[in-house]
């Protein structure tokens, strides 16, 4: 494994919480998605958020930023989790106020908290006739999490994620639980994160959504990300704008590696391709011998 040496306190500066949203089939997590990028325009910024890359990043209209994970549902998270990554700062778990607590929910909260992820409830639909939150309020205080507004320490925000009321209020808890994590970051470092998603496209090559946890991430570096590596040889945001550089928290395609590495994969930036191509070799001679260990037994 690559280790990296641990920040002084005084290079640390704030940065973005990463949200994932989780629930429920048909709860909305896509609706919440789709109305929070749609309606990032609010806070004024040049350029809609054109394509799904994994992840995106708003700016909401005080300047403050929230980057999402994209890839609605906990199998990325889990995915993710497996591979010993932890990217998500802060869960959303979304509820149907026209229905109830079901075992994805309940299976998307014990994620939550084993992983030791702070949540926030977004009781969803409450624009329909058949809306009834306090069952919802009802349910979770069932299973010993009492919300905000009934005494207890979880916050809750009911929203209709389709016409989006109450979603700034949710983005506002979402920030409030962010502050309390202080999350930081040192961006005068080379960069590490997660990759986030990846595949093969045929006019570019192989293309990596990253995520970038700490440091700065450069057109030029050597990035290796599992058993792949290669020089960013350029960087897209979610806007599809050519970009020079990623901060953290910020989410980046980029292009240059020789490979696909899998959601979850973490990645580092080494000095030398000779070094990064050394350790990519070790890595899949690895999974070989693994792989040939369980065929055998
Ligand atoms: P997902 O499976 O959790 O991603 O759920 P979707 O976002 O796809 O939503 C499922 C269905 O519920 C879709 O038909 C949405 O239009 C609808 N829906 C989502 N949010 C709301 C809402 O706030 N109000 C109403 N009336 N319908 C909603």
């Amino acid at each position: 494994a690559i280790t990296e040496e641990a920040d002084d306190e005084v290079d640390l500066v704030e940065r973005a919480p990463i949200v994932t949203v989780m629930g429920h089939v048909d709860h909305g997590k896509t609706s919440l998605l789709d109305y929070v990028r749609n309606t990032n325009v609010i806070a004024g910024e040049a350029g809609g958020i054109t394509q799904h890359i994994g992840a995106y990043n708003v700016k909401l209209a005080d300047g403050r930023r929230i980057t999402f994970l994209d890839t609605p549902g906990h199998e990325a998270f889990t995915a993710m989790r497996a591979r010993g990554t932890q990217v998500t700062d802060i869960a959303i778990i979304i509820i149907a106020a026209d229905d109830s607590v079901m075992p994805t929910t309940k299976e998307a909260i014990a994620h939550a908290q084993a992983a030791n992820v702070p949540m926030v409830f977004a009781i969803n639909k409450i624009d329909k006739p058949g809306a009834n939150p306090d069952k919802i309020r009802e349910d979770l205080a069932q299973m010993n999490l009492l919300v905000e507004d009934w005494g207890g320490k979880y916050q809750c925000q009911e929203i209709s994620a389709k016409s989006g009321l109450g979603v700034d209020e949710l983005m506002e808890k979402v920030l409030l639980e962010a502050e309390m994590l202080e999350l930081k970051a040192n961006p005068n470092r080379k960069a590490t994160g997660s990759i986030i998603e990846a595949s093969l496209d045929k006019g570019r090559g192989f293309v990596s959504t990253v995520l970038v946890s700490n440091g700065t991430l450069h057109v030029g570096d050597i990035v290796i990300a599992g058993t792949y590596y290669g020089r960013v040889k350029a960087m897209f945001n979610e806007r599809n704008q050519r970009v020079q550089q990623a901060a953290p928290s910020e989410p980046v395609i980029i292009l240059g590696l020789n490979g696909a590495p899998s959601a979850g994969d973490s990645f580092h930036i080494m000095e030398t391709e000779q070094e990064a191509r050394e350790i990519a070799n070790k890595r899949q001679q690895l999974q070989r011998e693994q792989s040939l260990r369980t065929t055998k037994t």
